[in-house]
């Protein structure tokens, strides 16, 4: 199975599929983030704020993967926005990844109520400059705090990484990313593994022969979106890269759109921070 790549603005190019590691723990960072390579996944989503970085960086360290084959992500934390912040921080984050560089960085959050985040994405720059970060990008921006950066300092992110799944379609959001030809990430794919037992993804699924999972992770990749679940289980990190092989109609991707129902699960942007 081949994972997808897609074009970002910068020229560079992401693989679509990956596997994210909020929430996995110091003794099973390691094992899931090797298990994820074994599979073939060659895209980790972490950040500052997962408190694993170490374990990410010392599992691609044992993989003996080349550098140029993988593109690791991760995130700014929050209440480090001033400008200088973001080199500093980055150079923290590099020596507990083992890395030279990162593929992409992001803002993690606006907190626009905390801090001015068109700085922080002056810092962004920074690292871009430096080479520290290969692609910069933001995560949970509204479309308003996209615009501002962009406006202000002539420099368009690459992504924005923003809650997106069946129960969650974020459109406004998505729309004010697309619209500047920034590509969207969509974190939390699954909705926390909520959306898997929607009746009308298992009914999708019993036809076409996968699981919900499956049909939910194919749904985000013929939208365009760029996807990376989080699992620990080692069954269901191979189950959720079995999705390169099938391909929903339009009448299925329509019948899961309609599952839309304003269903965050995550803080508002606009007030968190
Ligand atoms: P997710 O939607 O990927 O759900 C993960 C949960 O779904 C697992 O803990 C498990 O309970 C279940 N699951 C996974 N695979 C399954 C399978 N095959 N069968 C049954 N259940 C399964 O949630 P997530 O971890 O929040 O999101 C994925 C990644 O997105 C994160 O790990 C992180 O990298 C990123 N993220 C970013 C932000 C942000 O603010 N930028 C916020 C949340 C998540």
């Amino acid at each position: 199975a081949q994972v997808p790549t897609i074009t970002l603005n910068d020229g560079r190019s992401i693989p679509q599929f990956g596997i994210g590691v909020w929430q996995v723990s110091t003794d099973d960072i390691v094992p899931t983030v090797s298990k994820a390579l074994e599979v073939g996944y060659r895209h980790i989503d972490t950040a500052q704020g997962y408190q694993n970085e170490e374990g990410v960086g010392e599992a691609i360290a044992a993989s003996g993967i080349a550098r140029d084959e993988l593109w690791v992500t991760t995130k700014l934390a929050n209440g480090k926005h001033e400008r200088s912040d973001a080199v500093a921080e980055l150079k923290t984050s590099l020596a507990k990844l083992r890395l030279d560089y990162v593929d992409l960085y992001l803002i993690h959050w606006p907190t626009p109520n905390s801090g001015d985040y068109v700085e922080t994405w002056r810092g962004m720059q920074d690292c871009l400059e430096q080479g520290l970060a290969k692609s910069i990008g933001v995560s949970n921006f509204q479309p308003d705090h996209l615009d501002k950066i962009i406006s202000e300092t002539g420099t368009t992110p690459a992504v924005n990484q923003i809650e997106v799944h069946p129960t969650f379609a974020n459109q406004a959001a998505v729309d004010g990313s697309l619209k500047h030809g920034v590509r969207v990430e969509a974190w939390s794919p699954l909705g926390l593994g909520s959306d898997l037992k929607s009746p009308e993804i298992g009914e999708i699924a019993a036809r076409v022969g996968k699981t919900p999972a499956q049909v939910i992770l194919r749904w985000h990749l013929q939208k365009g979106y760029i996807v990376f679940p989080k699992s620990v289980t080692p069954a269901r990190i191979e189950e959720n890269f079995q999705v390169f092989d099938f391909e929903l109609t339009a009448d299925d991707l329509a019948a899961i759109d309609a599952l839309d129902e304003g269903n965050r699960t995550g803080p508002n942007p606009d007030t968190f921070g």
